[in-house]
């Protein structure tokens, strides 16, 4: 979209974390925001769900920089969301993160300079490579933290190295195998493989958790109704169950929306807090040119996760204030899988919930991909509950007996997929790969006049990504100036 909107009258698609922020932000600037969400319940992956009354994480283990005059922290500002509420902060012990391989622990600290010592400690002939990873660490987050960065109408970052792969920086640096893997963590948060993942990306997750980290107090439950009570307090309509089966188009610009129950909503903007390639379906052939629409359809995906919620005894298994990474590497330090785990408090006494999520293809699931959630079948439930039952036994070798505990659920690519209209069922959209990354920062100028894209496909995924993407969409909305002039981003 390359010039504002004309008129007040906006339709977000989508109420995920991506959607509910611009719907918040827009109707701060004053605009009548309708937020049309297809699922009965809203929050998309930011909402919990609860089996045996215990609340269970979806897409919010864990976030960085929510600190008052970092940049999470004055994103939420600006929406008016209490972060106090809502998050507490990790690392009581000095740790956001333990990383078991093999033959190395390592533990990732809370703050730049606890890594850098750590690092240097750890690994002393990587000295030399240690000196241009930190320095460009540095860097990245110095402006991170610079009050124009979210209000930048450039790239903030003019240096193209910083758009090559990690991995590629690595290899010329001559990096040890322990230290790539140790390094290779922080790309799990974006999904994008170390070989792959531009150096401004792993430095920008990487430096958010290091200024600080942070858990949510409660539950995605009590997130998304903090960010719909916010939205509904300045005047936003949240209209749910109900989809979007598309997106009008008239003399050239969007015109509004129609709903799967056939209502017409007409507006003078839409934005798509949803997947690309959901957003074409949504879109008459002719309007977007096949060139673009393939651009689209050919981008790749980030993987798909199985997630295990475990209900444990809290005696025997106490809240870890730190998020536990088992990891297998080869012998180049390129990681080969994984198990992340957290263990948090819950509302039941005597029980605490032990999640863990690892790696699961989309193809290891092929055989239901005609199914919807709820209807796939006896062999479908036995094949997940068949691996949870493994990566239980494995969480062992951590945790110690869990003979007592307790599968609440589990879900698996094709649960994302239909929750919400996530393609392939991946945890963070497309791929934000080096490769890629063209093509994915060509979504953020649609061709259509009114029309934009938000949540984590925008700009970037995970939660900080999506307020980004939100900031950006609403960049195009109001246009550069005015953004600049009405958007604090102060604290
Ligand atoms: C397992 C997992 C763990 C994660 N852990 C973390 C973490 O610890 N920290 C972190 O920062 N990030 C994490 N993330 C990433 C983060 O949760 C996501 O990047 C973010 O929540 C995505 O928000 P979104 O608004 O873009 O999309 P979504 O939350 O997917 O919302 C999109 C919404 O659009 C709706 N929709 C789709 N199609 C239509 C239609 N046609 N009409 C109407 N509505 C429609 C959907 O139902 C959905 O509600 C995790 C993600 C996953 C999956």
């Amino acid at each position: 979209m390359r010039n504002p909107v004309e008129g007040k009258n906006i339709i977000v698609i989508g109420s995920g974390i991506g959607g509910l922020s611009v719907g918040i932000l827009l109707s701060i600037l004053n605009f009548q925001v309708t937020i049309v969400e297809k699922n009965p319940l809203p929050g998309g992956v930011m909402r919990s769900y609860r089996r045996n009354g215990i609340d269970c994480p979806v897409g919010v283990h864990y976030v960085g920089a929510l600190g008052k005059n970092e940049p999470l922290g004055i994103m939420f500002h600006a929406l008016g969301i209490p972060v106090e509420e809502l998050f507490v902060p990790m690392g009581e012990k000095g740790i956001i993160d333990r990383y078991i391989f093999d033959d190395l622990t390592f533990d990732l600290p809370t703050s730049i300079d606890a890594l850098e010592d750590s690092l240097r400690n750890t690994f002393p002939q990587d000295k030399s490579a240690l000196n241009v990873i930190m320095t460009n660490l540095r860097e990245i987050s110095g402006k991170m933290v610079d009050p124009s960065f979210l209000l930048s109408q450039g790239n903030p970052f003019q240096n193209m190295d910083y758009y090559l792969p990690m991995g590629e920086l690595l290899d010329s640096l001559g990096t040890t195998a322990s230290l790539r893997a140790v390094l290779a963590v922080p790309c799990n948060l974006i999904g994008v493989p170390l070989n792959d993942c531009p150096v401004i990306f792993h430095h920008m997750v990487l430096a958010s958790y290091l200024f600080s980290s942070w858990r949510l107090k409660e539950s995605g439950r009590k997130m998304t109704d903090i960010f719909v009570r916010r939205f509904e307090e300045l005047e936003g309509k949240l209209i749910l169950n109900d989809g979007v089966k598309k997106i009008s188009i008239a003399n050239g610009k969007v015109n509004g929306v129609i709903l799967e129950s056939d209502t017409i909503l007409l507006s003078n903007g839409v934005v798509a807090a949803i997947h690309p390639k959901v957003l074409l379906k949504l879109l008459d052939k002719d309007v977007v040119r096949e060139s673009h629409r393939r651009r689209i359809q050919g981008l790749q995906e980030t993987e798909g996760v199985i997630a295990v919620q475990v209900q444990v005894d809290a005696a025997a298994h106490p809240v870890m204030n730190h998020n536990i990474y088992r990891l297998n590497r080869n012998e180049n330090g390129v990681i080969r899988d994984g198990m992340f785990y957290q263990v948090q408090g819950t509302n039941s006494a005597g029980v605490n919930l032990l999640s863990i999520i690892t790696k699961s293809l989309y193809s290891d699931w092929n055989q239901w991909k005609n199914t919807f959630t709820g209807r796939r079948g006896k062999d479908y439930e036995e094949k997940k509950m068949n691996i949870a039952k493994n990566l239980l036994i494995k969480a062992e070798e951590i945790f110690g007996n869990l003979s007592n505990a307790q599968i609440l659920d589990v879900y698996t690519p094709l649960t994302i997929r239909d929750y919400v209209n996530a393609p392939e069922g991946a945890c963070y959209g497309i791929m934000r790969s080096s490769r890629q990354l063209l093509k994915a920062i060509s979504l953020n100028n649609l061709p259509i006049p009114g029309l934009c894209l938000a949540g984590q496909n925008a700009i970037a995924p995970g939660v900080m990504g999506c307020l980004f993407g939100a900031f950006n969409a609403v960049r195009q909305i109001i246009g550069a100036d005015r953004f600049a002039r009405e958007i604090k981003c102060d604290t």
